[in-house]
């Protein structure tokens, strides 16, 4: 495959984009929905970027010797692991070899990307074994796992992995609900940028009767982070629902905070999954959001 650069006109590649620029990528994502060849083209775009040997604003270069490489799927630091799409297809023999080989250094480049496909389709202990590495893993070491759905994930690996989602959106709230979601979550936003900690709590006090609004403001918040990122890198859909907000929230919160904002919420998301108390839920919502500003 051709490593092409990503398409500034698909939200979700301009997010990736944004998310690489800023130097604070995760070390561990899955990527879900479309369809199998979305799923791996769009992970090796990953990989290649990340290996890249251009400024990370402008990579994958498609041209540098990393990228032709990466291309012909033959980079060193591009371990690929595959499996069939069926239950327990993908070994626990397989996540022991990737623990072993994320321990040794990269060969060639600065890091190491694994690509792993159907990664779902572990079983409990392979998903156990993969965690340990996915806790505290080499920083050198990105993970990429491929999956038509993160459902068949532990909610332990989804805590530890940012999940972005091929083609649809990502919520499915009635449009009702996501008008209350948004005026929630704008709020909510655009408090994380005050210096007074008390407006936090204030714009999050909104759910403490509503633990379904929680649910559905979680991933707008992020939506809106998302989007002031892609403002900061000049990369802006324009009109959005969001108004003016993402431009305003660009202005004051950093390339760092942003990225780690982002992931905040996934952490969040991740945490009401496995269904957290929603009184603990409200004070983690606010002192992780701070405290990916405030780092
Ligand atoms: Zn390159």
């Amino acid at each position: 495959m051709k490593i092409t650069a990503f398409d500034v006109n698909n939200p979700l590649e301009k997010t990736l984009m944004a998310m690489l620029a800023s130097g604070r990528f995760p070390h561990a994502v899955i990527l879900e929905g479309g369809n199998p060849s979305e799923r791996l083209d769009l992970a090796k775009k990953i990989a290649a970027a990340l290996v890249c040997s251009e400024s990370k604003a402008n990579a994958p270069c498609g041209i540098c010797s990393h990228c032709k490489k990466a291309a012909a799927d033959s980079h060193a630091d591009i371990p690929f692991y595959t499996a069939e799409d069926k239950p327990r297809a993908f070994k626990v023999d397989a996540v022991r070899d990737i623990r072993n080989n994320a321990y040794i250094i990269p060969n060639e480049a600065d890091k190491k990307v694994f690509i792993l496909e159907n990664a779902h389709t572990m079983g409990n202990e392979g998903q156990n074994a993969i965690l340990k590495i996915l806790e505290e893993p080499p920083s050198y070491v990105n993970f990429i796992m491929l999956c038509s759905t993160k459902s068949g994930f532990l909610p332990t690996v989804l805590s530890r992995a940012t999940v972005f989602t091929i083609g649809e959106a990502r919520n499915d709230a009635d449009d009702e609900i996501r008008a209350a979601a948004v005026e929630a979550a704008s709020a909510v936003a655009k408090a994380v940028t005050s210096i007074d900690d008390f407006e936090l709590v204030k714009a999050a006090a909104v759910f403490e009767k509503d633990a379904k609004l929680l649910k559905a403001s979680l991933p707008v918040i992020q939506e809106i982070f998302a989007a002031a990122l892609r403002e900061k890198y000049g990369a802006s859909d324009g009109d959005t629902e969001f108004g003016t907000l993402p431009a305003e929230l660009a202005g004051k919160l950093s390339r760092r905070a942003l990225p780690d904002l982002i992931d905040a919420c996934d952490k969040l998301m991740a945490s009401l999954r496995m269904n957290a108390n929603h009184n603990l839920m409200l004070t983690a919502l606010c002192t992780t959001l701070r405290k990916a500003v405030s780092q």
